[in-house]
């Protein structure tokens, strides 16, 4: 089972949403947060290069090669910084684990004009074992996980699946 960085991302912010999604329900088309995202990767960094495919199962904004590595995650708003924190640390898992390539990470905000540095430790490439034995855990599961109210639910584009 190929596990991309939005799983991951989900796993942090809703195990239902995870599981929705797992099983292509998906409900994003008219999200205006969802198009203005893309809007905003499309304008910013136009010179780098961008959403690269690894194996088919995780897709980097783009990197960047100097010393070292570095992998960038673009976001439209920081209001779910730690599931965004985990997506990025589960590349830079899969790139050390897969591909034997130590990376580092930053996380952009264009429309906030924020960054964050993101760093991989021996202590998180343990709990990644941890946590992707859970996400195929609950994507196997027969029903989704029940629905746990949170302010991200206003937001969120399977809410009529939810709170209906
Ligand atoms: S509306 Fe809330 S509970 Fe339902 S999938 Fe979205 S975040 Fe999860």
């Amino acid at each position: 089972m190929r596990i991309g960085g939005v799983l991951v991302q989900y796993y942090f912010a809703c195990k239902r949403e995870l599981w929705f999604f797992a099983r292509h329900i998906n409900m994003n088309i008219d999200n205006e947060d969802v198009l203005l995202g893309k809007l905003i990767h499309e304008k910013s960094y136009r010179d780098e290069k961008k959403s690269i495919l690894i194996d088919d199962t995780i897709a980097i904004d783009f990197m960047h090669i100097s010393d070292n590595l570095i992998v960038f995650e673009i976001k439209k708003s920081s209001r779910l910084p730690e599931p965004v924190r985990w997506q990025l640390l589960y590349y830079l898992w899969y790139l050390k684990t897969r591909k034997g390539i130590d990376a580092k990470g930053i996380i952009v905000y264009p429309k906030e004009r924020k960054r964050e540095e993101i760093e991989l430790t021996e202590d998180i490439k343990e709990k990644f074992n941890h946590i992707i034995n859970e996400i195929k855990e609950i994507i196997n599961l027969d029903k989704p996980p029940k629905p746990v109210k949170k302010p991200y639910c206003r937001k969120c584009s399977y809410r009529d699946l939810c709170w209906v």
